[in-house]
């Protein structure tokens, strides 16, 4: 299991969804601490950790404004649950003996820091993990985007996003079985071929700043470690 190393600063997103694992709505602690489990890993070879985290576990602004609701405050409320995702992996993770920290978008001092940007690659460098919450604190983003931003913003050499297949296909594999698999993409056949890896934003922003993106399957034990050291493992989206 040797091996240096490719990476020393990365940006790892997974959405709210992943963590509803067998619960059926909200946060599964079995799914949060296996989660934690994969970065302890990470953390211990000396990988730099920055982590986003979604919200769709609990609320969507868009599913909260297509039954009535002011997009906007469903936008909030959105940026909020992913506060509460960020407090429960931090939880794991320090249980864990992982020295982490949440820095939030939205300001919520008695809860968790604010995100400067200078102090989370202050953490970063001392080898604290940095949750990353509240999304972009703007409404009509996604998480997706936060990621995207953040991992810009950090500096960090590669944005990680795990889903529940393992990397991009030609069509959803888990509703039609021709769908192919596609090992690497550029940017903009990401957004020609409408694939759906990560919102436009999102794409368009890692496009911009030529940061390289890897979709991978976040069920698959070791898979994490396999991608730092410089594995091919997944869909590499890159230039
Ligand atoms: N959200 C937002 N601005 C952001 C990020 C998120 O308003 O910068 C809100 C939005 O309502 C979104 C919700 O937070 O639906 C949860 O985020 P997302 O849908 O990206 O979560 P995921 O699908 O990854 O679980």
């Amino acid at each position: 299991d040797g091996g240096k190393p490719k990476y020393r600063r990365i940006l790892l997103k997974f959405s709210g969804e992943a963590l509803i694992g067998e619960v059926g709505y909200g946060i599964d602690p079995k799914v949060v601490q296996q989660i934690a489990l994969e970065l302890r890993e990470l953390n211990r070879i000396g990988i730099e950790i920055g982590l986003v985290v979604g919200g769709g576990n609990i609320f969507r602004g868009a599913g909260l404004a297509a039954v009535g609701m002011d997009r906007v405050t469903g936008d909030h409320m959105g940026m909020l649950a992913t506060v509460m995702n960020a407090l429960a992996l931090q939880d794991a993770l320090e249980r864990l003996g992982i020295f982490c920290r949440v820095m939030s978008a939205i300001r919520i001092n008695e809860v968790c820091e604010d995100y400067l940007r200078r102090r989370a690659i202050r953490h970063l460098e001392k080898g604290r993990l940095v949750i990353f919450a509240a999304g972009t604190g703007n409404p009509f983003f996604t998480t997706d985007t936060a990621a995207s931003l953040r991992a810009i913003e950090i500096g960090a050499e590669l944005l990680i996003k795990a889903t529940k297949v393992d990397g991009v296909y030609s069509a959803d594999p888990l509703v039609n079985p021709d769908a192919q698999f596609i090992s690497r993409l550029s940017y903009d056949q990401v957004i020609e071929r409408k694939l759906a890896v990560m919102d436009t934003t999102a794409i368009i922003m890692c496009r911009d700043h030529s940061l390289p993106l890897r979709v991978f399957d976040m069920h698959k034990a070791g898979a994490l470690t396999h991608i730092v050291k410089g594995e091919d493992v997944g869909t590499l989206v890159s230039r």
